[in-house]
C-alpha cells in the first residue's frame, strides 16, 4: 500500500501523511529496494529515506542514470521514529520486509546471505534528511563468520583480502554495536576500538610494516583470533557469529547512533530536529581492498575550495572505505589537478587505471548534469570494475559558492534564479576580506578562542592601548589591538589597527559592532588570555606568553588566535568576475534598494563600490573622534559648556565649517544618490573632557574659571543618559544646533546644484516621539531653507525631511508623524532596546543565558525580532503610509545587513535597507533573494 506516502516532488523532500491507524500501519511500506537499474525510492524523497538512500536510489534507478551502484536497501526514517517511540523496537512487519528485499539483493548478486559457500556480505549506513558527515555509524563487511569466510576465499581465491575483510568488521562492530550502540562506557576513556588498534599497530611494529597493506594472511588470521579474544575479555560478550544477528545488531546501532552524543550535538549546532530521525541503508558490500586492482575513492565535481570547474578527488589503491578520510595512507590524487604538496610524487587514478578513470570521469560529468550541482561523490574499484557508493550535494567556501553560480548560469546549467540561491549571503563576507591561508592554518595549533566578531584574517604585531597602536601604525607597523574592551575613545587605535582582540563582551559589544562596521577582522570575548597591562603582555591558557611586539594572526571569522604572522591570502572584489556576473543576475532581481550607513566621506565611497545606492544614515558626530578631529572636537566642547546663546552661537558658527564640509565632500561623492543625514544625536555629556588638561585648557579659551566649567560639566550628568538629553530633544532646547546643521547641508547642497553637481539630502530627525517634535524642528528647517535660497539666489534646493523612528511610540504614532516626514527610517537598534527594555550595551550578562535556555530564538540586536519589533515596525509603516501613501519607509541599524531582516524588510515593503559598507553586498543578494522567495509585496 505505497499511498500511505505520498510524495510530492520537486520540493527538494516529501510530505507525507502518515496514518497512525493500526490498520494502516500494518500495511506500511518500511523498506525501499534500489539495484539492477530500478528502485522504489528517489532523489525527492529525503525525509523518508534519509539523504544517501535517497540518492542511492536516483543513481541507481533513475532513467538518466543508471548507474553501477551495489543493489541494497533502505530503511526509512519512520521505523527511526517508531523504535524511539516504542523502546527500541521495530514495527512487527518490518523483519519480513527486509528479508523480501534481502532476498532480491541475493538474487541481484547472485550470492547468498550466510551461505558458507558464496556468502553475500553487506554494509550497514546511516543517513539523515540534511548530511551530518561522520556524525553517525556505518558497519562494513557484515556476514563474515567462521564458515562463510571459507566461501569468501573459495570465491576470491585472496585469502588475504578475507582476512582483512573479517578483521575491520570485528573491530567495527565491537565498537559500534557492542560497545557505543550498548551505550557502555570504557575504561579510561580507552574504547575497544583503540584497544584493537594498538594491537594491530604492535604487529605492524614488530614486522616493521609502514602500512596495514604490508600485513600477510597469517599475521591477519592470527589478529582476527586475537581479536575475538579481546572483544570477550574486554566487553564481557562473544562476537556474534551469525550473520543475521550482526545485520540486527548493526541496524538497532545506526538508529541508536541518532542519539549518540556527536549527533545530538550536531544538530544543536546546525539546528536539526531531533524528530527528523535517520534511515538505514543495507547494501551488498563491493571490495576496495581486493589487492592492487581495486581502490575506493572520494571526489568532487569542482573544486570545492575555489570552485574551479575541474574535478577533483582522491583515491587509496587496496582499500576499503574509511581509510581514505581515516588518513592512515596519504590518499593518491585522481588526476593531476588534484596534487597538492603531500600527494605530488604519487600516481593518479588517471595514470594507473586509465580506462575506470574515464569511465568514472563521465559519470561523475553526468552525476553533475543530472543533479544541476556540484557533487560529492564517494566510488569503489572491486577487480577493476567501477562501483558508485554515494553521492550528494557538496559542501563549499564561499569563495567557491559564487563562482560555481555564476559558471553553472554561463554554461546554462541553472537559471538566474538558481543561482542567486546558491549562494548564502553570509558566504559573500569571504569574499571581502583577505583571510589566513587556509593550507598554513590547517597546520597550525590556536592558542586561543573567542567569539567571531568581525570576519576574514590579520595578523600584526601586539599592542595593549590604542595609543600604542596610533603611534606604533605611524612608524608603518602593522598592530593588533589587545584589550579587556573597547569604548569610543579607542576608535582611532581600533582603526589603525589591523584587528582588534577583546577578553571580554559579546558579538554586539563596542569592539564587535565597530569593526563589523569596518569589516575589519575582530575577536571579542577571548577568555582563553589574560592581560597584564602592567607588563604589556598576556597569557594563554596553554600556557603561551605574549608580549608587546610580538607577532599574532586572528581568524576573525571562526574566531582562532595564533600565535607568529601567517600568510594572508588577499582576494580582490573587482577581478572577480564570478562576483561581478552574479551581482549583475542580482540587481536586475531585487526590489528593495540597498543604502549603505557611513559616518565619512571614505566609508561612502566604500559602500558605493559594494553597490550602495545611496546613504541611509550619515552621522556627523564620527568628525569628534579620531584623526583630525581635534578642532572641532574642541568646538564642540565649546559649545557644549557654553551657558548663554550668545556663547553657544559664537561656537556653532565655527563649528560650521567642519559640518558643512564633510557633508559636502559626503553628497559629491554620492553623486545625486539619495543620503540621510542625520541630525546630532548623542548625549552631550559623551563629548566632555574628563582629564584635567583638556579642562583647563577649555577653560583658558573660553575664559571661564575651572570651577565654574566643571559646573557646568557636572549639570550635564544624566543619570541615564541614553533616555537623557539627546536627539531632537537637544534640537529643541537649543534650536541653534538644529539651525547651524541644517544650515550647512543645505549650503552644502545648494553649491554642488550651483557647480553643476548632484545633490539630494534628506534630514533625519533623531529620538523622536511626538508629531509636535517634528513640526517644531520644521519651523526652523523652513526658515534656514528661505534663508539659504536667497542668500544662494536658487530657487529651488531638493531635499527630503524626516525622522529616525527608534521610540516605540513614535511607530504607534506614526499616522501623524507621517503628516510632517516625508520619509522613516527604523532605526532598529535604539527600537529593540527599547521595545525589549534590554540595554544594548549590558545584555552580556543575561542573552548568552536566554539562547541557551532558548527563552529567545536569536539575538534581537543581531536580527529583526520579528514578532514584536518587527510588528511595531510594520505598524509604523501601514499607518505612515495611511497619512501619506508613498512615504519613503527604510531601516538603518545594524539588522540592515543581517539577510533574515532583509528579507523581512522586503516582505512589509520597505523602499530600502542600510547596513555598514561591508554587508552591502550581502544585504543585495538578501534582497535578490527575498524578491525571489517572495515575489508579492504586499
Ligand atoms: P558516512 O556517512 O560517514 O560517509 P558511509 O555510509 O558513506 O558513511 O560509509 C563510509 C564508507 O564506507 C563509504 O565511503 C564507503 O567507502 C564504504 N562503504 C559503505 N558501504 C559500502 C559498500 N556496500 N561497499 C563498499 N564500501 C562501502
Ligand atoms: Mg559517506
Ligand atoms: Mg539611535
Amino acid at each position: 500500500m505505497k499511498n500511505l506516502i505520498l510524495p510530492k516532488t520537486g520540493t527538494g523532500g516529501t510530505e507525507r501523511v502518515t496514518h497512525l491507524k493500526e490498520d494502516a500501519k500494518k500495511a506500511a511500506k518500511y523498506v525501499y529496494y534500489f539495484g539492477g537499474g530500478k528502485a522504489d525510492g528517489n532523489e525527492s524523497m529525503k525525509n523518508l529515506l534519509g539523504g544517501k538512500g535517497a540518492n542511492l536510489a536516483e543513481m541507481a534507478g533513475h532513467p538518466n542514470l543508471r548507474l553501477p551502484v551495489p543493489p541494497g536497501f533502505t530503511i526509512t526514517t519512520d521505523v527511526c521514529t517508531y523504535y524511539y517511540k516504542n523502546k527500541k523496537k521495530y514495527p512487527a512487519i518490518l523483519k519480513a520486509q527486509v528479508q523480501k528485499a534481502l532476498s532480491a539483493v541475493e538474487k541481484d548478486m547472485g550470492k547468498r546471505f550466510d551461505d558458507p559457500n558464496n556468502p553475500l556480505l553487506v554494509s550497514v549506513r546511516s543517513g539523515a534528511r540534511r548530511s551530518m558527515p561522520g556524525m553517525m555509524e556505518t558497519v562494513l563487511d557484515i556476514g563474515l563468520n567462521e564458515k562463510t569466510i571459507k566461501g569468501v576465499i573459495k570465491q576470491s581465491g585472496d585469502a588475504r583480502f578475507a582476512y582483512d575483510a573479517y578483521r575491520r568488521l570485528i573491530m567495527m562492530y565491537a565498537d559500534v554495536v557492542m560497545e557505543k550502540a550498548d551505550g557502555i562506557v570504557p575504561k579510561g576513556n580507552k574504547g575497544i576500538r583503540k584497544v584493537l588498534d594498538e594491537k594491530l599497530e604492535k604487529v605492524k611494529h614488530k614486522q616493521g610494516y609502514k602500512f596495514d597493506t604490508d600485513l600477510t594472511v597469517n599475521e591477519l588470521k592470527t589478529l582476527v583470533k586475537d581479536f575475538k579474544a579481546t572483544v570477550l575479555k574486554v566487553l564481557g560478550k562473544p562476537f556474534p557469529e551469525n550473520p543475521y544477528e550482526q545485520l540486527w545488531g548493526s541496524i538497532g546501532a545506526v538508529f541508536s547512533s541518532w542519539r549518540g552524543k556527536r549527533a545530538i550535538e550536531y544538530r544543536l549546532i546546525e539546528k536539526i530536529p531531533d524528530e527528523w530521525g535517520t534511515a538505514v541503508s543495507v547494501q551488498a558490500m563491493v571490495f576496495g581492498n581486493m589487492g592492487n586492482t581495486s581502490a575506493t575513492g572520494v571526489a568532487f565535481t569542482r573544486n570545492p575550495g575555489t570552485g574551479e570547474n575541474k574535478f577533483y578527488g582522491e583515491y587509496l589503491l587496496n582499500a576499503q572505505g574509511e581509510d581514505v578520510v581515516a588518513g592512515i595512507r596519504t590518499p593518491a590524487p585522481v588526476n593531476e589537478y588534484s596534487k597538492n604538496a603531500q600527494s605530488r610524487h604519487l600516481p593518479t587514478l588517471e595514470e594507473t587505471m586509465p580506462d575506470l578513470y574515464k569511465q568514472l570521469f563521465e559519470i561523475q560529468k553526468k552525476l553533475e548534469r543530472h543533479y544541476k550541482d556540484m557533487q560529492d561523490i564517494e566510488f569503489t574499484i572491486e577487480k577493476g570494475k567501477l562501483y558508485m557508493l554515494q553521492c550528494r550535494v557538496g559542501k563549499r567556501n564561499g569563495i567557491a559558492a559564487v563562482k560555481m553560480a555564476s559558471d553553472m548560469y554561463d554554461e546554462k546549467m541553472i537559471d538566474a534564479k538558481k543561482a542567486i540561491m546558491r549562494i548564502a549571503p553570509n558566504q559573500l563576507v569571504e569574499l571581502l576580506l583577505p583571510m589566513l591561508d587556509p593550507e598554513i592554518q590547517k597546520a597550525t595549533k590556536p592558542i586561543a578562542k573567542g567569539l567571531p566578531a568581525g570576519p576574514g584574517g590579520a595578523k600584526g604585531r601586539v599592542v595593549f592601548s590604542s595609543i600604542d597602536a596610533v603611534k606604533w601604525a605611524a612608524k608603518g607597523e602593522k598592530v593588533i589591538l589587545v584589550r579587556e574592551e573597547t569604548s569610543p575613545e579607542d576608535v582611532d587605535g581600533m582603526y589603525k589597527s589591523q584587528a582588534i582582540l577583546t577578553t571580554k563582551g559579546g558579538m554586539t559589544s563596542h569592539a564587535a559592532l565597530v569593526a563589523r562596521g569596518w569589516g575589519k577582522c575582530c575577536i571579542v570575548g577571548c577568555a582563553d588570555i589574560e592581560i597584564h597591562s602592567d607588563t604589556k603582555s598576556f597569557k594563554a591558557n596553554d600556557g603561551t606568553f605574549i608580549k608587546e611586539g610580538d607577532w599574532l594572526s586572528l581568524d576573525g571569522t571562526k574566531g582562532l588566535v595564533y600565535k607568529g604572522s601567517m600568510g594572508l591570502v588577499d582576494i580582490d572584489l573587482d577581478k572577480n568576475e564570478s562576483y561581478t556576473n552574479i551581482m549583475k543576475l542580482v540587481d536586475k532581481i531585487k526590489i528593495i534598494g540597498v543604502r549603505t550607513n557611513a559616518e565619512t566621506p571614505a566609508d561612502a565611497a566604500q559602500g558605493l563600490k559594494f553597490g550602495a545606492e545611496g546613504i541611509g544614515l550619515f552621522r556627523t558626530e564620527h568628525m569628534f573622534y579620531g584623526e583630525g578631529s581635534d578642532q572641532p572636537l574642541f568646538l564642540l566642547r565649546k559649545m557644549i559648556v557654553s551657558k548663554t546663546e550668545d556663547e553657544r552661537k559664537l561656537a556653532l558658527n565655527e563649528l560650521f565649517r567642519y559640518v558643512k564640509k564633510d557633508v559636502k565632500d559626503t553628497l559629491n561623492i554620492m553623486k545625486g544618490y539619495p543620503v540621510t543625514i542625520r541630525l546630532l544625536d548623542p548625549p552631550l555629556h559623551e563629548f566632555v573632557p574628563h582629564d584635567k588638561e583638556k579642562l583647563l585648557q577649555l577653560s583658558q579659551e573660553l575664559g571661564i574659571s575651572m570651577n565654574l566649567l566643571k559646573r557646568r560639566v557636572l549639570a550635564l550628568h544624566e543619570n541615564n543618559p541614553m533616555l537623557g538629553h539627546r536627539g531632537v530633544r537637544l534640537g529643541v532646547s537649543y534650536p541653534e544646533v538644529t539651525e547651524m546643521q541644517v544650515r550647512a547641508i543645505l549650503e552644502a547642497t545648494g553649491e554642488l546644484l550651483l557647480a553643476g553637481q548632484k545633490a539630494f539630502p534628506e534630514i533625519m530627525v533623531p529620538v523622536t516621539c511626538t508629531e509636535n517634535e517634528l513640526i517644531h524642528q520644521k519651523k526652523i528647517v523652513d526658515r534656514v531653507y528661505k534663508e539659504v535660497c536667497d542668500e544662494l539666489k536658487i530657487k529651488k534646493i531638493p531635499y527630503l525631511y524626516g525622522t529616525m523612528i527608534e521610540i516605540p511610540r513614535a511607530a504607534l504614532r506614526a499616522e501623524k508623524m507621517a503628516t510632517v516626514a516625508d520619509f522613516f527610517s527604523f532605526g532598529t537598534n535604539d527600537l529593540t532596546q527599547m521595545s525589549f527594555g534590554f540595554s544594548r550595551d549590558d545584555i552580556g550578562g543575561f542573552l548568552p543565558i536566554y539562547l541557551d535556555e532558548k527563552l529567545l530564538e536569536d539575538d534581537p540586536f543581531m536580527t529583526i525580532d520579528q514578532e514584536g519589533v518587527g510588528e511595531l515596525i510594520k505598524f509604523g509603516t501601514e499607518r505612515g503610509r495611511k497619512a501619506k501613501p508613498h512615504l519613503k519607509v527604510g531601516i538603518c541599524g545594524e539588522h540592515g545587513g543581517d539577510a533574515e531582516s532583509v528579507k523581512f524588510c522586503h516582505r512589509i515593503g520597505m523602499n530600502y535597507v542600510s547596513c555598514s559598507p561591508f554587508r552591502v553586498p550581502i544585504a543585495r543578494l538578501a534582497a535578490a533573494q527575498a524578491a525571489l522567495e517572495y515575489p508579492i509585496i504586499t
